[in-house]
């Protein structure tokens, strides 16, 4: 590719992204991709001879920009997936252009990444040592997407236990005659806690009840490791939240300090959610004890809405991470200061990864853009319109809350006059939900809360406002009346049992 084609080709992408966010809103939030262009796309060939970029650029406006995940619109309220922020757009671009390695070396971009993560450090309240980067110092590696950094602080965790207990984890592997190591979360912790778990040989978690508020409970927890230990096994790690996937419910963290100091386990928050809540000096006192984790996981990809994927592991104490990774073959040799020899080390020591893409540019580029007050402005803007939606849905009969919102998540469902059964509203809602997402105008998705399975609407759009909220009730009512109508004629047309049932065998497969 010349330069000169490189620009034509750079400017018409551009072109073709600036329409796309001027028009964002005329769009439908989501659609179906069609049955023809599936196929299409599913049987397409290997290009054999290379096509001109011209065509290239066609077939993404033609095939691929039009049939969205749909998380770019303001009215996608599903999930915790934001948008990407137009700065951050452009700053991917920006970190491909040299397309660095953060492995390891003495280059500008590794750099800007030590900076970066100490920032993160700075705006969440983690502590930072005078002489950060230090292995005794808070240290922070980012990676593709908060499961991954989940995962590093699970594995930080085994190491940190395996060496108090005087053996090695990566030497020894998990079967071996040493007690058993045990990790506990709750019923509303992700799915990444108990895959890392999983993953990483720890088995699965102890799953711990939570209250009333869906946070975890803390005697519910003592009485786990109380068992465990009685049993001769070790309590390892209490994986909390700030935030929950379901409701953003934030785990009671100081007291979950204290009492990971006095019984010796780590502490990992796994803060992918609502982490960064902490920004809103309204909530900010839910947070207190977070600064005090063994490891925080971070998602900017979401509630900064950094393009995806764009993730933190931040720990306390850099040789954790480094006695849980570091491995250095002879080709990857470098003396500080000397040839490429970086004067800090290169971040394979820290991460599975070896060579590892430039995710400081984006992130960077939106905390420079936006400032920590930018920042601090978006999320408490965030949380005063869930807010707003919990007011308006309390305006209805037939819409009802159903949990705290803490943050900027709100759980609610359906419930029309005519019929109020547990077992209706379930699948009525779930019905409507699809309806809704087929229809395109607002989308968001359900979620099991205990036995009820209720509509949630996650805010975290940048541009998200009011009338955005006014346009989701509408709708969800509009739909619901819909739905009722369709019930009176033939209904239940669909299967609805799978999702309850499905949570079901989940949790006891948990349990057992
Ligand atoms: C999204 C999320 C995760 C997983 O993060 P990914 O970036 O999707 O890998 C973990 N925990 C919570 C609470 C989340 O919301």
């Amino acid at each position: 590719m010349t330069p000169e084609e490189f620009q034509r080709l750079g400017y018409a992408l551009i072109d073709a992204a600036t329409l796309a966010l001027r028009d964002l809103r005329a769009r439908p939030v989501y659609q179906r991709v069609p049955e023809d262009t599936r196929e299409a796309l599913l049987s397409q060939p290997l290009p054999i001879e290379g096509q001109s970029s011209e065509d290239l650029l066609a077939f993404y406006k033609k095939t691929i920009f039009p049939y969205p995940f749909g998380n770019d619109h303001p009215r996608f309220f599903a999930w915790v997936n934001s948008s990407a922020a137009p700065i951050g757009m452009l700053w991917k671009l920006a970190a491909t252009i040299t397309s660095p390695s953060m492995a390891n070396g003495d280059h500008a971009a590794l750099y800007e990444t030590y900076a970066v993560i100490r920032w993160l450090m700075e705006l969440v309240g983690f502590p930072v040592d005078a002489d950060y980067p230090s292995d005794e110092g808070s240290m922070g590696i980012l990676v593709e997407g908060g499961s991954l950094a989940s995962f590093h602080g699970l594995a930080a965790a085994r190491q940190w236990a395996a060496i108090n207990d005087g053996w090695d984890a990566r030497k020894e592997g998990m079967q071996h005659d040493h007690r058993r190591l045990i990790i506990y979360a709750t019923e509303e912790g992700h799915s990444c806690l108990i895959k890392s778990a999983e993953a990483l040989g720890f088995g699965a978690p102890r799953i711990i009840a939570t209250d009333s508020q869906f946070k975890m409970d803390l005697k519910a927890l003592k009485a786990a490791i109380d068992a465990d230990r009685q049993q001769g096994l070790r309590p390892c790690c209490v994986a909390a939240t700030a935030g929950t996937v379901a409701t953003g419910a934030i785990d009671p963290l100081e007291a979950l300090a204290n009492l990971c100091e006095q019984e010796g386990l780590w502490l990992h928050v796994d803060g992918a959610m609502g982490g960064f809540g902490v920004l809103d000096e309204r909530k900010a006192h839910l947070y207190i004890g977070m600064n005090r984790a063994h490891s925080l996981a971070l998602d900017p990809h979401k509630w900064l809405n950094v393009p995806i994927d764009c993730s933190a592991l931040l720990v306390r104490k850099g040789k954790w991470l480094r006695q849980s990774f570091s491995k250095i073959p002879s080709y990857l040799w470098l003396e500080a200061g000397k040839g490429f020899g970086g004067v800090l080390p290169g971040f394979a020591e820290y991460n599975i990864k070896q060579t590892q893409q430039f995710l400081a540019a984006p992130l960077g580029a939106v905390l420079r853009y936006a400032g920590r007050d930018g920042l601090a402005h978006m999320i408490a803007h965030h949380n005063t319109l869930a807010q707003y939606l919990v007011e308006r849905i309390a305006e209805y009969a037939d819409l009802e809350c159903m949990a705290p919102a803490e943050l900027c998540i709100v759980c609610f469902r359906y419930v029309p006059s005519e019929r109020r059964d547990q077992e209706f509203l379930n699948m009525l809602n779930k019905r409507l939900t699809e309806m809704v997402q087929e229809r395109g105008k607002v989308f968001l998705h359900h979620v099991m809360l205990k036995e009820h399975l209720v509509l949630r609407a996650c805010i975290m759009h940048y541009a998200t406002s009011q009338a955005d909220l006014d346009a989701l009730i509408d709708e969800v009512r509009t739909v619901g009346a819909l739905c009722m109508q369709e019930h009176l004629a033939n209904f239940p047309s669909t299967n609805i049992e799978y999702l309850p049932s499905q949570r079901v065998q989940h949790n006891k497969e948990l349990a057992d």
